[in-house]
Parts: structure tokens; sequence; C-alpha cells
């Protein structure tokens, strides 16, 4: 049997999604009595439910009930077999059996993707973990587009629990497809994850732009927000400079703007770790002052719910509080989405967003882990098997692999051939032969060197490497950048320098402590992670008592990195750097800069101009990094390892990453 699964959002294409809407639109009109009057008639379905709901369940089960279906379930799957251990796989499998749909809602990251996998009916995603809540937004949308009409140009803020909220995840993915701005007023610590913010920007051409919150102060404090648009008419986040004329097109910007729906969203306390940080700060609310607010007249005000204290029951008597409608929706929309997968059965029809091949599995005993420590990968190993979607278009060139099932991204490190069992780090230059690699299934990707060579890998060679700078020349540039860096500084007390991990950090150390030396003040430094799961900005130093991220508001940021190339990397740390606050002024520091920019970003301090080609690599050695070593810049050619037995070059130090 052919099926069809809503896992994510992206299952349903805007065409479906629309035709769904007319279904829905019909069953309301119908008093929501038919389909066809019992569409259903004769199925049954299950709900399995890890996680607490009111809605989301009762809605599918009153759907299900109206379209003359009928419904079994387990009360608590606290008091199934998984009490017992039971696998998500066999859950999946043995439910499958008594009935012909799934809903299931869990708390990992990618379980209900698992269990799609082996039950033979269609399953629809009723939440998993902090991923998604697709038949929420299919709510969402219904909702709005009742209220406003044509969801092109419609600005929605979207407040809160940002980075645990799977309706969010949801919805901002739906959003850019149907062509809305989105802005964000993330409560403290609770931005859009990183991997969502990329994936807007890689497949939606969606662009991120820091907005004056003062304009919003009726809603929160202390909070900045972000404008993500279609990638017109402006590309403000690619500015390295938020200098006075474009904070002024900024502010000018907010001003300028018509808040269509604040779409407000709970603390979702049950994903932070006790003990951590996550939250502590303020947290957006809407109440009287926003009601009071002329600007937000023709605001209407949406929430998932359950809410708690985020949004005052002042709202509820207002024509602008639109969320038990929103709720109620729930019955037409799901009897039209379980209408359409019933219908859908055995069609040949493929699945409107399916993840698109070639998934990368290891064809090696271990491989690459996803980083996200809620992914179903991370803890049911006998459900799932380990794939990515492999990303050419990472920062900086990089290699990025995307899980299969929770979306979350990780860089690759390096890579192997298994034909001839040589490995190397991963390089752009790289680009042409991992795809074929991948092809015939005859990459490796690892970890760790210590990886690759338990797997009995061994490394590959390269060209000569030429030294173009050496430990006094890096000391000179680095020196002088400084003594520029101070000469534009007004105020060298405001300035955070900012190195993007790893020889970007080492780097912005060693400028800080220059910068010391001349200024006699301290100056603060920290440090900024691209990639993984982690903390994306993290203070080194001074930390007495400080906070664990460094606050870039006001402040003048000094981006520092190593090797500019693509200008990716920048263009990433930026987002990062405006996802937290919006400073006063970013200027750039790299200390080689080689050319071949696919983005506008110009570096304000460059130790050294090395014009190269795009099959060399520039690599930055230095002290702190690689032992025995004397700090200098080295340049050498990429051989192929398939070629590199036709070469008598000497080896090169696998460690290389820049
Ligand atoms: N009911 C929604 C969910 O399950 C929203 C929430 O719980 O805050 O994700």
């Amino acid at each position: 049997m052919k099926k069809r699964d809503l896992i994510s959002i992206e299952d349903l294409s805007n065409q479906e999604i629309d035709e769904l809407f007319q279904v829905a639109d019909n069953m309301l009109a119908r008093d929501r009595g038919a389909g066809g009057p019992k569409a259903c008639s004769g199925r049954i379905m299950a709900t399995l439910f890890y996680e607490p709901s009111t809605r989301t369940r009762l809605s599918f089960e009153s759907a299900m009930q109206r379209l003359g279906g009928t419904v079994i379930s387990c009360p608590d799957m606290k008091s199934s077999s998984t009490a017992k251990g039971e696998s998500i796989a066999d859950t999946a499998r043995v439910v499958s059996s008594y009935a012909d749909v799934l809903v299931v809602r869990h708390y990992w990251d990618g379980a209900v993707q698992a269990m799609a996998e082996y039950a033979e009916v269609p399953v629809i995603n009723a939440g998993d973990g902090s991923h998604e809540h697709p038949t929420q937004t299919l709510c969402d949308l219904y909702t709005l587009r009742k209220e406003k009409g044509d969801l092109k140009g419609l600005t929605v803020v979207i407040c809160g629990d940002l980075k645990h909220g799977r309706t969010i995840h949801s919805l901002v993915y739906a959003l850019a497809r149907f062509g809305a701005h989105v802005i964000t007023l993330a409560a403290n610590g609770m931005e859009l994850p990183q991997y969502v913010i990329e994936k807007l920007e890689r497949e939606y051409h969606y662009s991120l732009a820091p907005v004056a919150s003062d304009d919003l102060h009726a809603v929160v404090r202390e909070t900045d927000a972000i404008y993500l648009t279609p990638s017109q008419p402006h590309q403000l986040a690619l500015f390295t400079q938020v200098d006075a004329e474009i904070q002024q097109r900024l502010s000018k910007m907010a001003s300028g703007i018509k808040f269509d729906a604040f779409y407000v969203t709970r603390k979702q306390k049950e994903r932070i770790e006790e003990g951590s940080e996550g939250g502590n700060g303020s947290y957006p609310r809407i109440g009287r002052d926003f009601l009071k607010e002329r600007r937000f007249k023709d605001t209407v005000v949406m929430h998932p719910l359950p809410r708690v204290d985020e949004l005052s029951q002042e709202v509820d008597k207002d024509r602008r509080g639109i969320y038990f409608k929103q709720a109620a929706y729930g019955v037409p929309i799901r009897m039209a989405l379980l209408k359409f997968l019933f219908d859908s059965l055995d069609k040949a029809k493929s699945r409107a967003g399916q993840k698109k091949a070639p998934l990368y599995e290891s064809p090696e005993p271990i491989g690459p882990r996803c980083a996200n420590a809620n992914c179903v990968t991370r803890t049911e190993n006998i459900s799932t098997r380990p794939r990515f979607e492999v990303l050419f278009t990472g920062p900086g060139g990089a290699l990025i692999l995307k899980c299969f099932y929770c979306d979350h991204q990780l860089k690759v490190q390096y890579m192997g051939h298994t034909r001839s069992r040589k490995y190397c780090p991963y390089d752009i230059a790289l680009g042409d032969t991992v795809r074929e690699w991948l092809q015939h299934g005859e990459l490796a990707i690892f970890d760790s060197i210590k990886q690759a060579e338990e797997l009995g890998y061994e490394p590959y060679k390269s060209g000569p490497q030429r030294s173009i700078m050496d430990e006094a020349e890096m000391r000179e540039a680095l020196c002088r950048m400084s003594e520029e860096i101070l000469k534009e500084s007004k105020d060298p007390e405001r300035l955070l320098i900012l190195g993007i991990r790893t020889k970007g950090t080492y780097l912005a150390k060693r400028i800080a402590e220059e910068l010391e030396k001349r200024s006699q003040k301290r100056i603060e430094v920290g440090e900024i992670e691209i990639y993984g799961a982690g903390d994306d900005l993290r203070s080194l130093s001074p930390l007495e008592g400080g906070p664990s991220s460094p606050s870039v508001k006001d402040r003048g940021v000094i981006l520092v990195d190593d090797v500019i190339h693509t200008g990716m990397t920048v263009k990433n740390a930026m987002s990062i750097i405006f996802k937290s606050g919006r400073p006063q002024s970013v200027r750039l520091a790299v200390l080689v800069d080689r050319g071949h920019r696919e983005m506008p970003v110009k570096p304000n301090y460059v130790g050294k101009h090395i014009p190269s080609s795009e099959k060399e690599r520039v690599r930055v050695k230095l002290r702190e990094v690689e032992q025995d070593e004397r700090d200098k810049v080295v340049i050498y050619s990429i051989v192929s390892p398939e070629n590199s037995h036709q070469r008598s070059a000497p080896s090169s130090n696998p460690k290389a990453d820049n």
C-alpha cells in the first residue's frame, strides 16, 4: 500500500494546503457533518500521545468521529508497553495492524518520522519534541487567511519561546512559503534556532535584519527583534557595519511596518533543562498595553494554547483575540486532513515535500551522529538509521549534514573514500569528488581522525606547502590591525571582540591583549560557534560573575576570523549576532583575505591579501592549536585522494581545517 504521512509541514505543497482549506470550508459549511457524509466510515484512528494534549488529541478524535470513523487510544502511553521498554518501531508496527491511521505525539525530535517508517498506515505528526507540529500550522494558516485574506505580504510577529516551540518552527516555514514577513520577538535565550534560520535563507531566500525593538515596547522590553523577509527589498543582514545610515533605515523600516498578527507562545518549560539558564529573563507578554496601542488596532492575536501567563485574559473579550476560533478550526481542518490522507492511499502521487535525495548513510559500522541531544537517533538506535541530507552550501563552503529525522545540522570535518581507504579534512575544492562518492555509496564521513584511523583509513596527500606568512609577520599584522581598530573606536570600553571558533577565537584573544596593552582598559572577548548544537555565543573573558553569553546590545563588535573566502561564515556569524541583540556596529577583522567572495562582505581590517585559486587551500597554523608548530600561514593545492598515489608530494597534516 502506498501511503502519505504528514510529518513536516513540508510534506504538503502550497496547492495541497489550499485544497485542504477548501475542504475544511465545506466541512464548516455543512456544520461539520460530512465530507461525503461519512468519509471515514469503517475506518479506525489510533491516537498515541506520549505527551499531554487537549486540543490536538480531542479535535482529531472529534474529526474522525464526525467523519463516521472510530477511535482507539491509550489513555496514557506510560501505561502502554513503552513502560516495559518496547521500542517505538514495534509499537508503530503493532498498532498499525489495529488501525487505519496513527496520530502520534512524542517528546523526541524526529520520533514520529521514525514510527512512520515502520507503520503500514499513514502517520500524522501531532508534535515531536521541539521539532514540528504541522497540523497546528494548518489551523494557524487557515485562521490567518480567514481573518486577513491572502497570506502573501502579511507581517506576522512570533513571540516567546521560539527555540523550543514546535508550532513556531512549522509555522515559519509555511509563512515563508506563502510569502509572509516574519518578525521574531524571542524571550531571552529562546531565539529561533540557527538551523531554522538557515533553512529559511537557503530554501526560501529569506534574509534577516535587526529591527529597532523600541518600536515594539508595548509588548516586550529588553528584547531585540529580527525581521525575516523574502529577499527584497533589503539585505540588511549582510552589512558588516551597522552604521548610522543603516540604523536610520532600520528604524524607519520598523515604524513603517503594519503588523497583521502577533502569534504568542508559552515558555516550553518541559523542554528546558532544570538548572539551565533558559528563560530566566523577560518574556514577551500581551495584555492591556498591547490593546491600548493604536498601531495594533487591526493586529490579531493568536496562540496555539495552552496559555500560561504570556497572554492576558483581557484580550479574550477583544475582537482581535482569535485564539479560541483558531482552536475551534482544529476540527474542520483535521477532518479535511484525514479525508485527504485516505483519499491519497494507493495513489501513485509522490509526497510533496519529499526530503531530497541523496541521503547519506554511513557505509561503515560507525558514522556521524546527530548533534541534537533530543533527536530520536540519539536514544532509539533500534528504531532508527542515522541518515542525513548532504548540503554543499554551508557557511564558508562547509559541507553540512542535515539530520533526516530532526533537521539539525552538523559540519563535516573528515571524509574518506571507501574504495581507496584514504581520508582527509573536507575542503570546498573537493565538492565534486564528494558528490561522486556520495552517488556511488563510497563516501565515509568521520567525526575525528581517530575514528577514521580506527576504521583502517589512511591520510591522503596534498601538494607541497608554501609558507606565505611567518611568525613575525603574523605578529606585526595583528599589531597593525589592533592599532587600526583602536584608532576607529571612540569608546574602547564598549568594544566586544568576538572570535569565530576555532582559530578566530585565538586571534581574537591576541587582538584583545594588544588592545588592552594599548588602551589600558579591560577588553571583553567572546566566541561565536556557527556549527553544532551548543550555545552560539559565549563569553571568554572577563568572566567574573558575567553572563555566559556576552551582551552585544549597543556594543562595538569586532568579529575576528582567520581566513575570509566566500564570506558565508561571516554572514552566518552576523545572523547569530543579530539574533542575540542589536550592536552599535559590527566590524570585521581577518588575518588573511583570499578572495572569491560569494557574499557582499568586506573586511575592515586585513592582515594580508593572498589571492588564491579555488583548488588551493590557505591554512593558518597557530601555536595554540597545532602542537610543536610556530605561527605561520601556508598555501598548498588539493590533490584528489584518488590521484594521490600519482604524486610524490609530502603528506599534509590531516588536522588541517579552517
Ligand atoms: N499545544 C502546542 C504544542 O503541543 C503548543 C504548546 O504546548 O505550547 O506544541
